[in-house]
């Protein structure tokens, strides 16, 4: 099969020029700058639209198994599919919690028979996420495992932290942190300021993240083990982070399309669609984190796709839960920070593509001769906006719905095969 007269644009080699690709067996057989000569197999024209390595999103909650009424590995893979995502990393709080080889083998098992994308299960650090005892890594790797975190929960003891990093790093492993000192920012709800107040709910202050983001990084650098810090939010841990990336500390981190796109002006509404963990921040932290980005100081972009049911969300800002969707939006919003914050597009592609492969140490995110027929078609001037009909998911909380986009997902090749069409 050919992918012909697109622009393919891949970070990991560079490339950014008009070809063909030739796609044979579920990889890519031959790439074709300035075109090649017809042939008599199925040829698919994508003239005027961009050719993308199929996204790569290391950070989303499946739901499954245990809370199917959210999502489950089927609808959350066909709104993977719908955003042009070819490989997502589950995490592990799901019910049961995937601490054991068991529970990476349904994952891995009910992917093969239903999920439209590749699903890499990340497996729990500690034992039902209890933070305590350290889960079973070496059979969960063996099982199929690609990374470790809590993530959901802080891992509150620093020296569990230690051990976690060492044990893991024996089995290839990194650790994915989600930071949160819970004694800052137990009842918090959204960002702490002056609209906090405002509003009368209780506050997460930056410094019950930045706190943490910082106890990461000193274990790391007395370690020597690499951490990934997931969804950084704030001025003050990213300003730690460049710190420490300047000492040689083997610290990586992600940030979320809302946190790059969203302050917490939208809460001001009590949209419990804004209300998330790591909260929305504060205009400067979000200028912060367009900077760090800029600046190649943050390594991934990622969703942190986390559905909950509609009837979940209606409840009060105070008690719904935290999280939004965001595997469709994904794409949109990489291409409405390049548009209206003039980041180079290859950059922010490889924040979805070569930078995550490498963090988890995975096949993909690149368009080479020889890789995975992995191939998202993005149409980069159609104009659209998302609404509850274009939701995938089997849960449509996202603080993005009415949100206007430029650029859109055409077509999506898992191995060579379509698993998404627009039309
Ligand atoms: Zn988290």
């Amino acid at each position: 099969m050919w992918i012909r007269g697109g622009l393919v644009l891949d970070p990991a080699n560079n490339v950014q020029e008009k070809a063909d690709l030739c796609i044979k067996d579920g990889r890519i057989s031959g790439v074709y700058p300035g075109g090649s000569e017809k042939s008599d197999e199925p040829s698919i024209n994508a003239s005027g639209l961009w050719v993308l390595p199929g996204l790569i999103d290391m950070h989303v909650h499946l739901r499954d198994p245990g809370f199917e009424y959210k999502e489950d590995i089927a609808s959350g893979s066909m709104a993977a599919a719908a955003g042009g995502v070819t490989t997502l990393a589950c995490m592990a709080n799901t019910d049961p919690v995937n601490d054991n080889p068991s529970v990476t083998n349904y994952i891995l098992e009910k992917a093969r028979q239903v999920s439209k994308v590749r699903i890499l299960p990340v497996g729990a650090v500690t034992k039902g996420l209890k933070g305590k005892e350290l889960a079973e890594m070496g059979l969960m790797k063996k099982a199929g495992i690609v990374a470790v975190s809590d993530d959901g929960n802080p891992i509150e003891d620093s020296s569990l932290l230690r051990m976690a990093m060492e044990y893991a790093a024996t089995f290839g492993l990194r650790v994915i942190s989600h930071c949160q000192d819970r004694s800052m920012c137990a009842s918090g709800v959204m960002n702490e300021g002056a609209l906090s107040s405002l509003l009368g709910l209780p506050g997460i202050p930056q410094v019950c993240e930045d706190i943490m983001v910082a106890r990461d990084i000193l274990v790391s650098q007395y370690t020597g083990i690499p951490i990934h810090i997931t969804h950084i939010s704030t001025k003050g841990g990213i300003d730690i982070i460049r710190q420490a990336k300047q000492r040689g500390v083997k610290v990586t981190c992600d940030v979320t399309p809302h946190h790059l796109l969203l302050t917490e002006e939208k809460v001001r509404s009590y949209d419990t669609n804004a209300k998330m963990y790591p909260p929305l921040r504060s205009e400067a932290d979000r200028k912060a984190l367009l900077e760090a980005l800029k600046g190649s100081l943050i390594d991934c972009i990622a969703t942190d796709h986390a559905p909950h049911a509609r009837d979940e969300k209606a409840l009060d800002f105070d008690t719904a839960p935290f999280g939004m969707i965001g595997l469709q939006t994904l794409l949109p919003s990489i291409m409405k920070i390049h548009l209206e914050y003039g980041i180079d597009f290859m950059k922010l592609l490889a924040c979805v593509t070569a930078h995550p492969a490498g963090i988890l140490g995975i096949e993909g995110g690149d368009l080479q001769v020889g890789s995975r027929a992995d191939i998202t078609l993005f149409d980069p001037e159609a104009k659209w906006t998302f609404t509850e009909q274009d939701v995938k998911s089997r849960s449509i909380n996202s603080a993005f719905l009415g949100q206007e986009f430029t650029g859109r997902v055409v077509q999506t090749f898992l191995q060579g095969k379509t698993v998404y069409s627009a039309t």
